[in-house]
């Protein structure tokens, strides 16, 4: 038995406490859990094979044929790519920690590096500090398939259980810090989600959940919807995934705490860390 499958099997003996200790702790991933493809450039014979396979457009390549980047932002892990590939170049990876503030950031050869891990309580800490005393997040469906707003839903849960980071789903955009926005943006739905950005009180953020919150995913250029959400609401953090899972949605709403403070000094200042 593989020695990765043996301490996956082993880690509820050693931590019984049922729920989930991320950030503090590194995501405890299914075994099928599917981040980004990861390329070995020394296999790439350059036929571009790939990028023909990819339903989304996500993988650039370069002159010589050979890829160049993969946009996490249009990825939707299918493994299409990893399949066509004669050469086997491509594999796909498990990492799901790859929320970016800036869209560019997403648009990348490798990776990058994982994150650090802060230590326990401190999270929690940030957020009271940061936030004031929490940080609030209204969930908005702007079309999509619902398997993103699954995976919102989930961090609600007893093994995700958001709430132990001081962080809440509220009903009303008037009481809300962060809008979290899932689907393409619909044109029936546009008129809906500036008008619920614009019913939150200054400073807001806004976290584009998924492939089609971010490009349109499998359905851009679509006459009926925009190609994500950036057309109609400013996007603070952007998070990758065809849905992505909770472990991601986490890591972007603490990245959107980090530009809450730089946004809100007064705040930092007055609580302690
Ligand atoms: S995993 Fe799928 S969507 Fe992502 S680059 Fe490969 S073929 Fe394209
Ligand atoms: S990103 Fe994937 S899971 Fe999320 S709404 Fe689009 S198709 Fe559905």
């Amino acid at each position: 038995m593989p020695l990765d499958l043996v301490r996956r099997l082993l880690t509820p003996l050693r931590d019984p406490v049922a729920t989930s200790r991320y950030p503090e702790a590194a995501p405890l991933l299914q075994f099928a859990t599917r981040g980004m493809p990861e390329i070995d450039p020394a296999l790439c014979d350059g036929s571009g094979e790939c990028a023909e396979a990819c339903p989304t457009e996500a993988i650039e390549l370069g002159i010589s044929g050979a890829i160049r980047a993969i946009d996490a932002g249009r990825c939707i892990f299918c493994s299409a790519c990893v399949i066509a590939c004669p050469k086997g170049a491509l594999s796909m990876g498990s990492r799901v920690e790859l929320a970016a503030a800036d869209r560019t950031e997403l648009i990348k050869a490798a990776p990058p590096a994982t994150s650090v891990r802060p230590l326990d309580g401190q999270v929690r800490r940030q957020v009271l500090s940061r936030m004031g005393r929490s940080l609030h997040v209204r969930h908005l469906d702007a079309g999509s398939c619902n398997g993103c707003d699954w995976e919102c839903a989930a961090l609600l849960n007893p093994y995700h259980d958001i709430q132990r980071l001081g962080i809440d789903f509220v009903a009303s955009p008037r009481h809300a810090d962060l809008l979290l926005v899932t689907g393409v943006m619909t044109r029936n739905l546009e008129e809906a989600a500036r008008r619920t950005y614009e019913a939150m009180p200054e400073p807001r953020l806004v976290v584009a959940v998924g492939a089609c919150a971010i490009s349109g995913g499998v359905f851009a250029g679509s006459p009926e919807a925009r190609d994500g959400i950036a057309g109609v609401v400013p996007v603070d953090v952007f998070v990758p995934g065809c849905p992505p899972r909770p472990e991601a949605l986490i890591e972007a709403l603490l990245k959107a705490i980090e530009l809450g403070r730089a946004s809100r000094p007064e705040v930092a200042a007055a609580r302690p860390e």
